[in-house]
């Protein structure tokens, strides 16, 4: 048997503490809804966890300042339902409600939602003697590569991964240009989502932009008139409890029936929330029509590469792009 230590912190500088003195093996756990899972699946077996779901203030919802804030602690739920988010910011709070379910959101925090790992099979299979997994363990190789691929990105692949960043809330913020912040034993610092969220490349198992033992304290969001324009629409296998196989967060800032900057992020097609660039500059100075929608999906997916069984992505998520584009339209009128 394995001995698990467990301690609740009660501030950042508490936890950052308690993570340093446990050495190798500490975790920090918030909600628990993914890293029990993993736990359970034998993917993560830390030896020692740090319980930082009731940090003072952590929980904070701040929507009157200059810019919107969340604490890493607030639930998935409590933003999601959030009156000003659900009115002026739509795409945010329809990317937690259509994540998960009610249960799940309950329990889940914003926090953990940004650093969840991907849902790959073949990473999840973390039993002694399964499947190779280079994000599990560096240089043993993806089987996902010419394999099971039906649920793999299209987008930001590389011959070592081609996992998909999971999470849908990530996506929104990445079309809303984000900052996460954080917090360490060498003070705090802000990363924009944008450089939050690694390729793959030949380090798969580098996720994310952040050191062990720093702990994400909050999410900013900066207001935008662009935000009423906006949704999230996620296509999946059951209309609900399921991950995306494409998403789109569309925010669209008009000059009169004119595009004068589209927001445009895309889930469940790549390793990591992706923003559509291309997608966007084709929109900016034009008019919203079905053909002009349709050619930003096309856009969003001339660099997508497609495996055995996953080209059905390219274009579902240009048909979703398309369809998300509509919706945000049909808001400006
Ligand atoms: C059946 C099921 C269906 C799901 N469907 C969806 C879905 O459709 N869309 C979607 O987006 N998600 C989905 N999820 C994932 C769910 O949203 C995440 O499990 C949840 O957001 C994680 O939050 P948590 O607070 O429970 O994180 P935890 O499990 O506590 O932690 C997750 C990870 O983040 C780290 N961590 C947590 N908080 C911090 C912090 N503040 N600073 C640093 N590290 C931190 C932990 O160490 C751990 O590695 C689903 C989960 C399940 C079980």
């Amino acid at each position: 048997m394995r001995s698990l230590s467990y301690v609740r912190a009660k501030t950042v500088r508490e936890a950052t503490q308690a993570f340093a003195s446990a050495g190798d093996g500490a975790r920090y756990i918030a909600g628990g809804t993914t890293l029990y899972d993993l736990m359970k699946l034998g993917v993560e077996r830390p030896a020692h966890l740090i319980d930082i779901a009731s940090l003072e203030g952590a929980d904070r919802i701040d929507t009157g300042g200059d810019v919107l804030f969340f604490g890493a602690g607030a639930l998935m739920a409590d933003v999601a339902e959030d009156e000003v988010v659900r009115r002026d910011y739509p795409v945010l709070a329809e990317s937690l409600s259509k994540a998960a379910s009610q249960q799940l959101r309950n329990m889940a925090t914003v926090g953990g939602n940004l650093l969840q790992r991907t849902r790959c099979p073949y990473f999840r299979n973390g039993a002694i003697g399964a499947y190779p997994c280079n994000k599990r363990e560096p240089g043993s190789g993806c089987p996902a590569v010419g394999g099971l691929d039906r649920g793999q990105a299209v987008l930001g692949v590389s011959n070592a991964c081609t996992a998909v960043s999971p999470g849908d809330w990530p996506v929104a913020l990445t079309a809303m240009d984000a900052t996460i912040e954080i917090g360490g034993p060498s003070g705090t610092r802000s990363v924009p989502v944008s450089a939050f969220y690694r390729l793959p490349g030949d380090t798969p198992h580098l996720e994310f932009a952040i050191e062990a033992g720093e702990i994400v304290t909050g999410i900013s969001v900066p207001k935008t008139e662009a935000g009423k324009n906006s949704t999230y629409l996620k296509v999946r296998d059951r209309e609900s409890y399921a991950f995306a196989l494409a998403s789109a967060a569309v925010a669209l800032a008009m000059d009169g029936d004119h595009v004068r900057q589209a927001h445009i992020a895309l889930g469940g097609v790549a390793t990591r929330p992706w923003r559509a660039r291309e997608a966007e500059a084709l929109l900016n100075g034009r008019s919203i029509d079905r053909e002009t929608t349709l050619a930003a999906g096309k856009a969003a997916f001339a660099d997508a590469r497609a495996g055995k069984h996953n080209a059905f992505k390219i274009e579902l998520g240009a048909r979703t792009l398309a369809d998300a584009i509509m919706i945000a339209g049909r808001k400006t009128q």
